[in-house]
């Protein structure tokens, strides 16, 4: 698992995240020819990414997570924001919470792009879903078992869609308590069939001979050849920052930069977007999980109840519900998405809070806001351009104030607690705004920045990088736009058609 024996395979799969598993597995299940997947991050094999609730460390821990940090963001009074990404086999899909969305069907069919409807991607979700086998979170807190009234009329047991106006517990890629990431699902079958695995390498560049990429170098100077061709799969943000860092993109940039250009491809790192959101925390005695004297016991077992039964507050992926609704209350298709935490959480900096409680946040499903990812002298900036589309901030605000309605309505019998933050200081909705604009972040959503398309897209409905051989982009940058809800079901959905559009197009070359 963790040193290639040779220096020359038939296809280089660079990241071992969501997507690249399933490329390298789809390559591996055609005998396509050999793959070497490369990693910048460890293995995946250590408890707390096992372990669900296991994400409230490993988020931010320096050796498995990227740690990004945004460029000061123009329309947040130059506030950076945090940018987590898993960093190990499995990816951000091993520090991630696990919620499982396709998306909205029409999310696909508006990309506009050719072989990519919802007609067409719907068997390969059916694909995924067969290796993964999502399902309805085993043992949710008793307040999220009542998310589902949220809405109005929804049964129990219904799981809520972006398709309509829902609420409710998600489903999870979980197997018996235990995270099952693409690693678990794609790459350790794939390894079995000779997939071959370099873990703690982290590429530099990609070089070419004539208009053919085909050499990966790493920090620290090996090199590894790839016969049929190259495979970008390192997310939004390492994707396009090992294209700009070996001089394919917008040529005028990478100059500025100091950089040699190898191919001037403009549109690299460009389109960068993500889900914009904020929250609300709730607060009161015999309400979610927090640290509270009352719940001692609870905390005390939570090892051996997950390690001997998969159950207890160590189950909990955090985020255990959604909720998804029009934000004018009219019912019409839902605009906003809300994840349910059922814990108290911090807020206003502070990492830990004494007492019990729960948090749900508002989330825009289409942001229309637009940032960019370059490589300047400095290093990468990567500005979200969170909320510089004044509809954002009208529709997150409108929905923030929804979500505010429906929690005070919301039936959580003795459960239910008061708004604890921000509570009184927020009145209206101008000053919801105020408030948003100093507390929204993200919901780790990045996508976008190699957008596939026609036309100046940089890369081909096929994947194929424009202006070069050699080399295809499998992950979330290929998105044009964002979907309507969590985003690893789509990144493994991209991943695995990706093995099936790449194995009949190197044939063919
Ligand atoms: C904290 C968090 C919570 C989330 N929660 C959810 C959720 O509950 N549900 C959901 O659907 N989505 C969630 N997401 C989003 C989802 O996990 C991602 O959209 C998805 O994993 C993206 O897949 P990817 O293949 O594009 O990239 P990744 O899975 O990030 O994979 C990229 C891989 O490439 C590697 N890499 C990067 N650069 C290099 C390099 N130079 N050399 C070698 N390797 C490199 C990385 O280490 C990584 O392993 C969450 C994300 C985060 C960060």
């Amino acid at each position: 698992m963790s040193s290639a024996h040779v220096s020359s395979f038939d296809f280089v799969v660079i990241g071992a995240g969501s997507a690249g598993c399933a490329v390298a597995a789809g390559l591996a299940a055609r005998d396509a020819g050999s793959v070497l997947v490369v990693e910048a991050g460890p293995s995946d094999r250590w408890p707390l990414v096992r372990m669900p609730f296991g994400l409230v460390w490993t988020m931010g821990s320096k050796r498995r997570d990227w740690r990004y940090r945004s460029a000061p963001q123009s329309a947040l009074g130059g506030r950076q924001i945090a940018i987590p990404r898993g960093r190990m086999l499995g990816g951000s899909g091993s520090i991630n919470s696990m919620v499982w969305f396709r998306g909205r069907a029409d999310d696909f069919d508006n990309w506009q792009v050719p072989g990519w409807s919802w007609a067409d991607v719907a068997p390969a979700f059916d694909a995924v879903e067969a290796h993964l086998r999502p399902a309805r979170l085993a043992t949710p807190h008793a307040l999220t078992e009542a998310l589902s009234g949220l809405t109005g009329g929804n049964d129990p047991e219904a799981l809520p869609t972006p398709e309509r106006e829902s609420a409710g517990v998600c489903r999870f890629n979980l197997h018996d308590g235990r995270r099952w990431s693409a690693a678990d699902a794609f790459l350790r079958p794939a390894m079995a069939r000779g997939v071959q695995v370099l873990q703690n390498h982290a590429v530099e560049k990609l070089h070419m001979t004539g208009d053919r990429i085909d050499r990966v170098s790493f920090v620290g100077g090996a090199e590894v050849r790839a016969r049929k061709g190259v495979i970008l799969s390192a997310g939004a943000i390492g994707s396009p920052e090992i294209l700009l860092a070996s001089g394919v993109g917008p040529a005028e940039d990478l100059r500025a930069a100091g950089r040699d250009v190898i191919a001037d491809l403009p549109g690299v790192g460009a389109n960068l977007h993500d889900h914009p959101g904020c929250g609300l925390h709730f607060m009161g005695a015999g309400s979610g999980y927090g640290l509270d004297a009352s719940l001692a016991l609870d905390w005390m077992a939570a090892p051996f109840d997950w390690l001997l039964r998969g159950k207890g507050v160590f189950a909990s992926p955090t985020v255990e519900g959604a909720a998804f609704f029009d934000a004018s209350g009219q019912g019409g298709t839902p605009d906003i998405q809300s994840h349910f935490i059922p814990f108290l959480l911090d807020w206003e900096g502070r990492r830990t809070r004494l007492g019990r409680g729960y948090f749900a946040d508002a989330v825009v499903c289409r942001p229309q806001s637009r940032g960019a990812l370059k490589l300047g002298r400095n290093g990468l900036e990567i500005d979200l351009g969170l909320l510089t589309n004044e509809a954002d901030l009208d529709l997150l605000t409108r929905g923030w104030m929804r979500l505010r309605a429906l929690m005070r309505d919301a039936d959580f019998g003795d459960m239910k607690a008061p708004e604890a933050y921000p509570a009184a200081a927020v009145k209206d909705e101008e000053q919801a705004r105020a408030h948003i604009l100093a507390h929204c972040g993200t919901a780790y959503h990045p996508v976008g920045t190699l957008r596939m398309g026609e036309g100046d897209a940089p890369v081909t409905p096929r994947l194929a990088l424009r202006g070069v051989r050699g080399l295809w982009v499998a992950d979330a940058s290929v998105m044009p736009a964002v979907t309507s809800a969590n985003t690893n079901a789509p990144s493994m959905m991209i991943g695995h058609r990706a093995a099936e559009i790449i194995a009949a197009d190197s044939a063919a070359a």
